[in-house]
């Protein structure tokens, strides 16, 4: 598959479509899962034009992983979770459904089970705030 150019992320990177943010630098962004599977879930995507690992220039594919080294810590503490999980999935017989590479962070509890995939809407209020306190824990 060609990399679509209008994907979701592709247009959120554009500033074509909204997004709330949690970091940004000249490689990688970062910001809320609207459709969060826990509280605290964020996304760290690259600035090149990748569908999935196997397309990712490894400059933004080791960019990525500074970013994610750098919000997990962040989202940790700022969510006060026990467990980080880190997922990047590629091609829709791995989960995958935005077609621009990007790596989940998901604060895990114990005796809280994950929400489903990209099925429920978060209440924006609610991802403001927990994304104020993400990005005051980032320093
Ligand atoms: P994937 O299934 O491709 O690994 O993950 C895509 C993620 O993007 C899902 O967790 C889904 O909730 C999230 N997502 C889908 N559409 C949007 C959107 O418009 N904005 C944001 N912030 N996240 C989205």
């Amino acid at each position: 598959m060609a990399y679509d150019e209008n994907n979701i992320f592709a247009k959120i990177l554009r500033g074509d479509a909204p997004s709330i943010k949690l970091y940004e630098d000249d490689k990688t962004f970062a910001f809320m899962d609207v459709m969060p599977q826990a509280p605290g879930h964020s996304l760290v995507i690259p600035k090149f034009p990748a569908e999935n690992l196997f397309d990712l220039d490894e400059d933004y594919a080791a960019a990525m992983a500074r970013t994610v080294k750098k919000l997990a810590p962040a989202v940790k503490k700022a969510m006060e979770a026990p467990g980080i999980m880190i997922a990047q999935l590629n091609g829709a017989e791995a989960g995958q459904t935005v077609y621009h590479i990007h790596t989940h962070i998901i604060p895990r509890w114990d005796g809280i089970d994950l929400k489903l995939h990209a099925r429920e809407m978060a209440n924006m209020d609610e991802l403001k705030a927990q994304a104020e306190k993400i990005m005051a824990a980032l320093g």
